[in-house]
């Protein structure tokens, strides 16, 4: 089965070789869309035949994959994401993030699912697509300007109507930590794909588009799209418009999962008020950030007063709160806003970025920080000034800030201070996952490192007995610190959110559906009959949970290919080790139950136990043959 998509897709896959400045158009095969839905499954299955493991993160060879699901752009709420997957240059093993705004849609209008991006360019070079028409063109006059100001430059070229993803400074030098910024504000942040943008030369990605996205059945689509507008303007569901995920300063603060100074702490009363705060004074209403969608969560912001007044920005989100406020000590609202304006512009990860500064802060109170480290800066809790000379010096590479540029768990062992810097995999995150078991083994697990959302799972931490009974016919996953059915259910959500960024939608309002009244839930059931009313290939619920298990598991084998196995499902630093001071969790580490978490989950998953890889048996299973055969040949697992 081979033939060209009609419906719900563009149809095509779009190649682009800087080394050769070739450009190929090829048919979207259909046989992809069925296995893998789209978006980042597609670009999980082009990353495994492409990027072999003799493939380094920052060669000519290795690809930076783009991938817009079957869902975005169709017209039902929720379709903005785009993902972007690469072997990552920050881990060495598989890599991905994903960014909202219209890109996606852009993209997909010009008549492209998948961009795929190899070689480098002699020069730098920025890629123009304008539906049929695509340019390689020259960007030495773009080079060293920030991600504003690139956006800016690019818009007065090929006019105002363009889209674009850019890297600032970090990317082009290659920080192994910098993001890719679509529309300006909107980052794909995670395992440094702006660093593998930037080691190929390529600036920028402009694009326009004009074609229209047909669907198989507009009148089921647009049914279902009224039923998903009522779910997502009802109470409960509307909290994500008015806040998004702000509110998670309150909730977190009456269970116990912030990272305050560097994880010391769970609590952090001072951030309390950050939602009301930041909508009462900084917010400019709020605006949607698809066609289409009736959530509207983007709360553009201006900062009217005090040192930073007039500058403007994006959305915040609440991981940026965490990782550039609670995490450092900060808390004024105004700092946090102007140093996320400032991570984007230079284009870091805002967590790695707080992580490693983290790192920092609690060895200058330990008076553990040499001098020829902080080069002259006070590293104190709650300094926005230190945090901001920081930042410069990374994505620049300046002086210490090239040993910084290589990424927090690096810069740690460098120092000799592995135990102040919390990971799985050499990815760092924060909120705390001490006391609570289903977010420890989500970190665990995960294919790209410590992560929030390859796994994410609100059951637990909003208490929501109803929707694990439902789900899985006894109330335990919704018991926060116990770790009963806890295995099951992320099992469960790292295969739903699998489905749910294949298909191209944002997952934060997609969970809040799930944990709804068990009348009006959405689960995984519906984004099938989604799927089929769109695309018109036929999904049932259990073909859609199988999709959603064979990317999670391709993931996981393309790690095994790289040698990664369960000594590397775990997690490092004070998670593992210290009781965690605060919260509901208060007392609980990660070492008394996580090896029993992941017996259970690969039990759950099929897997070896001994080695947490994938059986041949458990990949025919679900049509992955071929990478069975591939990690037999390879010697990784056996017959
Ligand atoms: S839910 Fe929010 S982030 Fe997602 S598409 Fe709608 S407005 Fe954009």
């Amino acid at each position: 089965m081979c033939a060209k998509t009609s419906y719900g897709y563009a149809g095509a896959v779009l190649r682009v070789d800087l080394t050769r400045r070739k450009i190929v158009k090829q048919a979207l095969p259909l046989e992809w869309c069925v296995k893998f839905i789209g978006g980042s499954g597609i670009n999980d299955w082009i990353l495994w035949n492409d990027v072999g493991p003799n493939i380094d993160p920052l060669s000519p060879d290795n690809e930076l994959i783009f991938g817009v699901g079957p869902l975005a752009g169709s017209m039902l709420p929720l379709g903005s994401k785009v993902r972007v997957t690469t072997r990552s240059p920050l881990t060495g093993i598989f890599g991905d993030s994903n960014a909202g705004g219209f890109w996606a849609y852009e993209l997909k209008r010009a008549g492209y699912d998948h961009l795929i991006i190899r070689g480098k360019s002699e020069k730098p070079v920025y890629i123009f697509i304008d539906d049929d028409n695509i340019e390689i063109r020259d960007a030495v006059h773009l080079w060293g300007l920030d991600v504003y100001e690139t956006d800016e430059a690019i818009k007065n070229e090929v006019g105002k109507n363009v889209r674009t993803a850019c890297i600032g400074q970090a990317g082009e030098n290659q920080v192994k930590f910098a993001s890719i910024m679509f529309d300006k504000y909107r980052a794909a942040a995670k395992t440094g794909v702006g660093c593998v943008m930037g080691s190929k030369n390529l600036k920028a990605i402009a694009v326009k588009g004009t074609k229209k996205i047909q669907v198989a059945n507009p009148e089921k689509v647009e049914e279902l799209a009224e039923d998903l507008r009522i779910s997502l303007t009802s109470p409960g569901v509307r909290n994500w418009a008015n806040y998004g995920t702000t509110s998670l300063c309150i909730l977190y603060n009456e269970i116990g999962c912030h990272s305050v100074k560097n994880y010391q702490d769970a609590v952090a009363p001072e951030i309390s008020d950050f939602p009301e705060n930041f909508i009462d004074n900084f917010a400019k209403g709020n605006v949607t950030c698809s066609h289409g969608c009736v959530v509207a969560c983007v709360h553009p912001w201006k900062i009217k007063e005090g040192k930073y007044a007039g500058e403007s920005g994006g959305k915040i989100d609440y991981i940026i709160i965490c990782s550039l406020g609670i995490h450092l000590g900060i808390y004024d609202v105004g700092s946090i806003l102007h140093l996320q304006n400032l991570v984007n512009r230079l284009g870091l990860d805002a967590t790695e970025t707080g992580t490693l500064i983290g790192m920092l802060m609690e060895l200058y109170q330990r008076g553990m920080l040499a001098p020829e480290i902080s080069e002259g800066l006070m590293y104190e809790w709650g300094n926005p000034d230190v945090v901001e000379k920081t930042a410069e010096k990374i994505a620049l590479r300046k002086g210490v800030g090239d040993v910084f540029a290589e990424g927090a768990v690096s810069t740690a062992r460098k120092l000799n201070a592995e135990k102040y810097v919390c990971h799985s995999k050499g990815l760092t995150e924060v909120e705390d996952v001490r006391g609570f078991p289903t977010w420890a083994l989500a970190y665990a697990i995960s294919t790209r490192g410590a992560d929030h959302l390859k796994a994410h799972c609100q059951i637990d931490k909003q208490q929501r007995a109803d929707t694990s009974l439902r789900l899985f016919g006894a109330p335990d996953a919704g018991y926060p610190t116990t770790l009963n059915l806890k295995a099951k259910s992320i099992k469960y959500h790292e295969d739903f959110n699998a489905v749910i960024n294949s298909l191209g939608i944002c997952h934060f309002p997609a969970l809040s559906l799930m944990l709804k009244k068990p009348k009006r839930a959405v689960y995984m059931g519906d984004y099938a009959l989604l799927f089929s009313a769109v695309t018109g290939i036929n999904m049932s619920l259990e073909e859609i949970a199988k999709c959603g298990e064979r990317i999670v598991c391709l993931e996981k084998a393309y790690n095994a290919r790289l040698g990664i196995s369960r000594k590397d499902d775990t997690l490092h630093g004070r998670w593992m080790w210290e009781p965690c001071p605060s919260g509901l969790g208060k007392g609980m580490k990660c070492e008394d139950y996580l090896e029993k978490l992941l017996d259970e989950y690969y039990a759950e998953r099929k897997f070896n136990p001994r080695t947490g890889i994938p059986t041949v048996k458990t990949l025919k299973e679900i049509g992955l043959e071929e990478v069975a055969a591939d990690l037999v040949k390879r010697g990784v697992i056996s017959e």
